[in-house]
């Protein structure tokens, strides 16, 4: 039914973490709840059905958690992107800044092909740091990235005012 208010009731606000100052939304609960979570999925499945999606790439680690099973749902192959240093292949990178220095993404140099249409899943957007990196692994092996989805969206952040690719469509289920 309303999927907006059951998320919201499972979402816990984590004051402090992880650093002082900073109330961390810990979607975990979610996962502990599993009719909500193929709801969760179930949506998003809906959300791209009509898209022709090639490929679905999910951004360590929790949009893995999501990204896999919505995978198997639409029955389109999953790939990872990781941080630095976790993938055993040859890889390709692309850097983001964070608040304090810079962070390093991977994906396997075999991830996407030329032309494919790409779905990256994350369990929030921020800043939009990530995803905008995220982008670029799908650029620099010619592909496309047609839409990024989210569980939760920090508005406040203004995060999808900061991806820089403005084909790529944004959607969150739950934002604040
Ligand atoms: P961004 O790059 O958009 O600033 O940050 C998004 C990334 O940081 C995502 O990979 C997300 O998992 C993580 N992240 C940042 N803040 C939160 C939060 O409050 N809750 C959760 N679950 N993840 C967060």
């Amino acid at each position: 039914t309303n999927l907006t208010g059951e998320l919201s009731a499972a979402v816990r606000n984590v004051a402090n973490f992880p650093v002082k100052g900073v109330t961390f939304k810990d979607i975990t609960p979610i996962f502990a709840n599993i009719k909500l979570f193929n709801k969760i999925i179930d949506a998003f499945a809906d959300k791209f059905a009509d898209l022709k999606i090639d490929k679905i790439a999910g951004v360590e680690s929790r949009g893995f958690l999501f990204g896999m099973p919505l995978a198997v749902k639409m029955n389109i192959p999953f790939v990872l992107i990781r941080k630095k240093g976790k993938l055993p292949g040859d890889t390709i990178w692309a850097s983001y800044n964070l608040e304090y220095g810079t962070a390093i993404i991977e994906t396997h140099k075999d991830s996407f092909s030329e032309g494919e249409k790409v779905l990256l899943i994350d369990d929030l957007l921020a800043t939009g740091g990530t995803i905008n990196a995220s982008a670029e692994l799908v650029r620099q092996l010619k592909a496309k990235t047609v839409a990024a989805a989210f569980v939760a969206e920090l508005a406040f952040l203004k995060g999808r005012e900061n991806i820089k690719d403005k084909n790529i469509e944004i959607f969150s289920i739950i934002k604040y």
